[in-house]
């Protein structure tokens, strides 16, 4: 089994001809709503990408809102164990509102709502079922002392702990220590690593200035790296040395989960035993369709289209 622990959110995303300025009103074009959020994202897709053997469960909170309603319906859809999946009463969902304009730029709110409400109590209710899991994934968009709290106890229950430290903020280095694979993007690797401010301007053609990012995450008690970078792929520094995995080539329509597709990948193919090598390959593979394609959730593609 494979357990994620984190967010769920409604994308509202609304076509716009360009950004409004500050007390103007445009119309807007499509405006569609489409669930997302990094937990669920990632929780989809370890369960589409997993062998039917492979169960896929999630903690995570709900508000109890029509949002809410939905979103709990989507993590069925997609046969994710939703038991620990707590409603909150007079609570609102996560949402994220999302403005895409004609030039396909973002601008993005996040009301992380019912999210907020994730605590060590859920985690210790779920610990029954941390304890079926072979692998945990966890990111950066629930409340900290509550991931801090999940990651010792999937650690002293000797799970493979993955954490995708989005988005970006700084951890307690003991934390590092207890992660078995930190999936940063470049940004997020930088700022772990404590590289400066100005210092993030990160070259992703260089595995030199990656691979010194990474020595300062391992200096700190991280044991295995991926970064990923975008386009350029992955620098995974693993126990058996570093290697820089070239991406798929693909025309780019949408990157929106990206990186939440390769975590999917990845996990599932650990979670059914295969190499460290082979499961970043099929996370690329994954994740190289997502990009051909929009939207977060509605981009994530199945096993078999990876495979086929
Ligand atoms: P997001 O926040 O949008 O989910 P991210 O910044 O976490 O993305 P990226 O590093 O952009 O993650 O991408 C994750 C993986 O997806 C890459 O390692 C690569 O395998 C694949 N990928 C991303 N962009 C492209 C692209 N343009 N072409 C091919 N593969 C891509």
């Amino acid at each position: 089994m494979i357990v994620i622990i984190g967010s769920i959110n409604m994308d509202l995303v609304l076509r716009v001809p360009r950004m409004p300025l500050p007390g103007e009103t445009i119309t807007g074009g499509q405006f569609r709503t489409i669930p997302g959020g990094k937990g669920a994202n990632q929780a989809v897709a370890c369960a589409r990408l997993s062998a039917d053997s492979v169960k896929v469960a999630m903690v995570a909170c709900l508000g109890d809102d029509a949002f809410g309603t939905e979103l709990r319906a989507a993590l069925r859809t997609d046969g994710i164990d939703d038991s620990h999946v707590t409603t909150i009463p007079n609570t609102a969902s996560g949402i994220a509102s999302i403005l895409v304009d004609d030039n396909g730029q973002n601008s993005i709110v996040l009301a992380s709502g019912a999210n907020a409400e994730l605590s060590p109590a859920h985690i210790d209710a779920a610990r029954a079922l941390i304890e079926q899991a072979r692998i945990v994934v966890l990111q950066l968009e629930s409340p900290l002392p509550t991931v801090i709290h999940a990651i010792k106890l999937a650690h002293v229950l000797g799970k493979t702990v993955v954490l995708n430290p989005a988005p970006a903020q700084a951890l307690p280095t003991e934390l590092l220590g207890q992660i078995d694979y930190l999936v940063p993007n470049e940004i997020e690797a930088a700022m772990l690593a404590g590289v400066p401010a100005n210092g993030i301007d990160i070259d992703k053609d260089s595995d030199d200035q990656i691979a010194d990012i990474i020595a300062k995450l391992r200096a700190n008690g991280s044991s295995n790296v991926l970064v990923t970078l975008g386009e350029k792929g992955v620098y995974a520094a693993l126990a058996a040395g570093s290697t820089h995995f070239d991406a798929q080539a693909v025309k780019a329509v949408d990157t929106t989960a990206a990186g939440d597709t390769f975590i999917g990948g990845f996990v599932a193919a650990l979670a059914e035993g295969c190499s460290e090598a082979d499961a970043i390959a099929l996370g690329q593979r994954a994740a190289a369709i997502s990009v051909a394609r929009v939207g977060a959730q509605t981009s994530i593609p199945t096993r078999q289209e990876v495979t086929n």
